[in-house]
């Protein structure tokens, strides 16, 4: 196969093979931009290295033939003495994962070369500098040496030299620093450092290889979604050097601000530095814009570059480059990861410019941004004291104690205790303990350093480069002028303002909620300021959008009256799934436990039935008359009866301390006894419950129904529009519902009757057996719609109870690869999804007009909802919160 391409071979589009930097690589380079020249191993080499702990030959042959093309092509040969070629060997998968895998620069130097380096380039300090980075970067990533003992040893020599910065360094320091490095690779390998250009090489593609798999990755690609199995390939590029002097720089920028989505010059650069020194955030970088007075001739043909990259990308880009002694190189780029407020409003943007249409805007935002808008602000109107002030890196109200490291995040986490990791900076090993914090704060790094970078991804609130605050990790304080910061004291950050607070700062709804929940004009009016109208205005468009072209209904699970109005502020076209469940707790348990207990037929029963009936009009009622109009689907009762009941291991305990005492059990504690015995299931889910509980304790559902009809009778009489429907769960056979069916027949005809008015009120069935899906074309009959109860169907299909298996071995699962993400969370479309596409074709070969929806988690799940659109139901019910993110996903699916 072949494994090698050169950047003259690849494009764009060939991410899976080549990962996203060398097919950007690629990209530039046919673009004509000044790319350094290289080429790409493919993720085919990683995967068949990962496979077989060996790299394929087939692939080594092509990098020779490949690095010999651009040795010839730049006149050098890779580490040759006078004048060597020097590369650096990049990472880069399909899915960007900044800074979780390796890259290691200036390959090809060693005690020859340096030399060569030396004096071709006139600088003999940079070409020490270059030889001992190389040392480090590979001791460290490629053979696995801590690298603290190399930044000790630096440190050390700078402390003796009494300086701070590296730059002071003399090159006599670096020469005998290289032979530090070299000592502490000979003392932990056991082997010298490796002089051939060529093993130099090989193993740092390895290494690259390797770290696919390291820790940090795996965590990133859990937490991100990204498959294990892909691979990553890896960037072989001549090395440009930022670090020959003040005439030389490197930097990254974006063509639009990252975290607002403002156009303009955005970016961080450092003059006389090598690439990683700006991402690392080791020394404090300059704006973008002071490139004008550094280097005038590489700033314009910058900009020039970065308007021509956006054009081509049709989206904000985010960018690596370097001068080397006044001449610009492009060393990456990607679409810019951006946050939730500067996705919306960069899709606006570029629809205003022309640059994209209305649909590919909708593409350009997700469900996920649109929750991330809707977390809760702080409050300005609480006017709490700004404590210090940061760079607003990730936006969002974050509040928490402070810890000082992963361990304590993660313990913190366990807890339940929100946190906030204040770190000096953060680097890839932070990644455990910024999943588990709340936000995270740090003293130095610029809006593209990692923990910037990282957050943003991962929709964490994040304030960095807060320079006021001494953190010292060891210590674990972090201190303002006289202000000592310890372990566990609170703070809140704004991730949008870049504000530190002491103490917890009350929250209010976001300016994107008030908009979701009021409408545009008073959002408008509600704004604080034009960031917020240009968000509001984004977001506006593409909710408009969306529910202009999407197929999917949207309607909510909503039980109670405050639910369902909040839900219907959110857009909710009705409910869809209304449980009737807590209808039968508090106050009401008593009666329900007289009705479980009393005989079949006895008066006792239907006293409980009798009493319970009005109450349960009043619930009806309430929330009919709220969703006047609509639809409102109403579960008859579902769950296990034993619920109900006081719990056995209680009783138990309670009758044998009474033994104990030589007295008795009280008689209605021992009937309860016996009834909750009796009652007991071994497995509650797969047992009385649903249909099977209406059918065992008549009256049960009869009761419901006729609450439900009267409720809906009453609103009619007062000249409202009510549309309830019944709905019946745990549907296995057809009979089922056919009993239950008759029964709803002759409540709705009676109640009809005595209140004098007549309405359609339609009988339909869950859909969350895998029995009831496969005989769909039969239950369609007795139904008048379906609802694919996605949580149960996703058990009974699976066989996992739900409670007992995701916080269990799921974990072990998605390591192991069986699933990515838990079928609980995202439909599993292979196996539950073939259920309900199934489901659904055989209730349309019966009704074709067949009404479908979808009742379970997954109807707010961005995912799920993509398939539930191919599948061609007709709503997803969503919990209130989801309904926008509902409206948009669907949106997005039509498009
Ligand atoms: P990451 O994916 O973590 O950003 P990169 O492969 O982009 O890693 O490299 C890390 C840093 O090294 C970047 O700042 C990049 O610009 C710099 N770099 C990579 N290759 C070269 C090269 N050939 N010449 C100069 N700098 C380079
Ligand atoms: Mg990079
Ligand atoms: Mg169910």
């Amino acid at each position: 196969p072949k494994y090698v391409y050169r950047f003259e071979e690849g494009n764009k589009d060939q991410k899976d093979l080549l990962g996203g930097k060398g097919a950007n690589l690629a990209e530039m380079n046919n673009l004509g931009l000044p790319v350094p020249p290289g080429f790409t191993i493919t993720t085919d080499a990683c995967r068949a290295y990962l496979r077989d702990g060996t790299v394929p030959e087939e692939m080594t042959v092509q990098v020779t033939k490949a690095l010999r093309e651009v040795e010839a092509n730049v006149g050098r040969r890779l580490g040759a003495p006078e004048d060597p070629l020097l590369v650096s060997v990049r990472s880069g998968a399909k899915f960007s994962m900044p800074g979780m895998m390796e890259t290691v620069l200036n390959v090809g130097l060693n005690d020859k070369s340096v030399l060569g380096l030396a004096a071709k380039s006139g600088n003999e300090r940079f070409a020490w500098d270059s030889y001992r980075r190389l040392i480090q970067m590979f001791g460290k990533t490629v053979q696995d040496i801590d690298g603290d003992l190399f930044s000790d040893a630096l440190d050390s020599m700078k402390h003796q030299r009494g300086t701070k910065a590296d730059t002071d360094l003399t090159t006599e320091d670096l020469k005998e620093l290289t032979e530090q490095f070299k000592a502490i690779v000979q003392r932990e390998t056991g082997t010298p450092f490796p002089q051939e250009p060529r093993v130099q090489l090989d193993m740092a593609i390895e290494a690259v290889f390797r770290s696919w798999n390291s820790e940090r990755a795996r965590i990133y690609r859990r937490r991100e979604r990204i498959p294990h199995e892909l691979g990553t390939a890896v960037n072989i590029v001549t090395m440009v050097f930022g670090n020959m002097g003040e005439d030389s720089g490197t930097g990254v920028c974006f063509t639009r601000d990252p975290s607002s989505g403002r156009p303009g010059v955005y970016g961080d650069i450092l003059m006389n530095a090598q690439g990683e020194d700006v991402v690392a955030g080791i020394r404090n970088t300059e704006p973008l814009t002071d490139l004008e007075k550094h280097d005038k001739k590489s700033y314009d043909e910058l900009l020039g570059i970065m308007r021509r990259l956006e054009t081509h990308y049709q989206d904000m880009c985010d960018i690596e480059f370097t001068i080397e002694r006044g001449k610009l190189w492009m060393l990456q780029v990607r679409v810019g990861k951006r946050t939730a407020g500067a996705a919306f409003r960069i899709a606006s943007q570029l629809v205003d410019e022309g640059l994209i249409t209305t649909d590919e805007a909708l593409t350009r935002v997700t469900g996920e941004q649109l929750q991330n808008l809707m977390f809760p602000m702080f409050d300005a109107s609480a006017k709490p004291a700004v404590f210090t002030k940061g760079m607003a890196a990730s936006p969002g109200a974050a509040f928490g104690k402070i810890v000082f490291d992963n361990d304590a995040a993660e313990a913190s986490e366990k807890a339940g205790i929100p946190c906030i990791l204040v770190r000096r900076e953060t680097n890839p090993d932070d990644l455990r303990g910024m999943v588990a914090a709340n936000g995270v704060l740090t003293s130095r790094g610029g809006k593209t350093s990692h923990a910037a970078v990282v957050a943003r991804g991962m929709g964490k609130t994040a304030v960095v480069g807060a320079e006021n605050i001494a953190v010292d990790a060891v210590e674990k304080t972090a201190t303002v002028g006289d202000k000592v910061l310890r372990e566990g004291d609170e703070i809140s950050i704004d991730g949008s303002t870049g504000e530190v607070f002491l103490g917890k700062v009350p929250v209010m709804d976001s300016p994107v909620t008030t908009y979701l929940s009021h409408g545009l004009e008073a959002a408008l009016k509600m704004a604080a300021d034009e960031d917020d109208i240009d968000l509001i205005k984004a977001v506006d468009r593409a909710m408009t959008h969306a529910d202009r072209v999407r197929k999917l209904l949207v309607r909510t699970n909503a039980d109670n009256p405050q639910d369902t109005r909040r839900a219907l502020s959110f857009g909710a076209e009705g409910i869809g799934l209304c449980r009737t469940e807590h209808m039968f707790l508090g106050d009401r348990r008593p009666l329900v436990e007289r009705l479980i207990l009393s005989p079949e037929g006895s008066t006792e029963r239907q006293a409980a039935l009798d009493a319970l009936e009005p109450l349960q009009k009043g619930d009806f009622k309430e929330m009919l008359q709220i969703m006047d109009g609509k639809h409102m689907t109403v579960r008859l009762i579902d769950p296990p009866l034993h619920e109900f009941l006081p719990d056995l291991l209680g009783l138990e305990v309670k009758e044998a301390v009474a033994r104990a005492q030589g007295q008795e059990l009280p008689e209605a504690d021992t009937k309860m006894l016996q009834a909750v015995r009796r009652m007991h299931e071994a497995n509650p889910m797969l047992g009385l419950r649903g249909v099977r509980l209406g059918i065992y304790l008549p009256g049960l559902f009869q009761m419901q129904m006729r609450a439900l009809v009267q409720a809906a009778c009453e609103l009619k009489k007062e000249g409202k529009n009510p549309h309830p429907e019944i709905m019946v769960p745990l549907i296995g056979s057809t009979r089922e519902l056919q009993i239950v069916r008759d029964e709803a027949e002759e409540v709705i005809k009676s109640v009809q009757a005595e209140y004098g008015v007549q309405f359609e009120v339609p009988v339909g069935c869950m859909i969350e057996l895998p029995r009831a899906a496969m005989t769909a074309e039969t239950i369609a009959k007795e139904a008048d719609f379906f609802s694919f109860g996605t949580n149960d169907l996703t058990q009974t299909t699976w066989g996992f109870s739900r409670d007992d298996v995701e916080g269990v071995f799921f974990p072990q699962y998605v390591e192991a690869g069986i699933f990515g993400v838990s079928p609980f969370e995202s439909i599993d479309v292979h196996g539950v999804g073939r259920v309900i596409a199934e489901g659904v074709a055989r209730g349309r070969s019966t009704k074709p007009d067949l009404s479908m929806g979808i009742c379970g988690e997954h109807g707010g799940d961005p995912l799920s909802i993509q398939f539930f659109h191919r599948v061609g139901v007709n709503y997803v019910s969503c919990s209130p919160f989801r309904v926008p993110v509902a409206r948009l996903e669907a949106g997005r699916a039509a498009v």
